[in-house]
């Protein structure tokens, strides 16, 4: 007998396979499936799949859901705006850049990121959920892009010379990439 089939909610797509996700925080099953695919195929495949997604809701709920548009992003915005504001008006003129546009936003997978050629640099809005040597690494780490605009010995000579201990920041900033 076939176990019953994992709760889930299903997103018909001009696609070769089946996807699944399973979203932090809820632990909800997001399935993907081909247009034409039966629904008793989808069904199939995912009871199929029924052990992974128990452990993978367990390591869901443990997780934060992630963050969406709304109160708690803007009141995140407000505390980490000034704090962005006067560690560039500091390391602006330390690092003898010219002063960039910064914006903050909700980031998937980075704390950070620059344009080098636009001179912009955006910021996460969950910067606000770290301590503040760990925003001013991302700032000296986007304002480095201004004068490196990549990742290569140029680059780091610069960290090194404004941030002798990023490493340890970069290190207790895992799982995302500060870019
Ligand atoms: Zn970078």
């Amino acid at each position: 007998m076939p176990g019953s089939v994992p709760a889930y909610t299903l997103t018909r797509k001009r696609m070769k396979n089946v996807r699944m996700v399973v979203r932090n925080g809820t632990g909800e099953v997001r399935v993907s499936a081909p247009m034409r695919m039966p629904q008793r195929d989808i069904d199939a495949w995912v009871r199929s799949k029924s052990a992974w997604i128990a452990a993978k809701q367990a390591e869901a709920l443990e997780h934060p859901a992630p963050l969406a548009p709304g109160a708690e992003s803007d009141a995140l915005r407000r505390s980490l705006a000034p704090v962005l504001e006067s560690l560039l008006d500091e390391w602006v003129p330390r690092m003898g850049v010219p002063h960039p546009t910064w914006r903050m936003r909700i980031m998937r997978s980075r704390w950070g990121s620059c344009n080098k050629t636009t001179r912009t640099v955006t910021f996460s809005v969950e910067l606000a959920r770290k301590d503040y040597h760990l925003v001013e690494y991302v700032v000296v780490h986007e304002l480095a892009h201004l004068i490196e605009a990549n990742h290569g010995a140029g680059f780091y000579a610069v960290m090194d010379r404004h941030l002798p201990g990023w490493r340890e920041h970069r290190a207790e900033l895992n799982g995302r990439q500060v870019d």
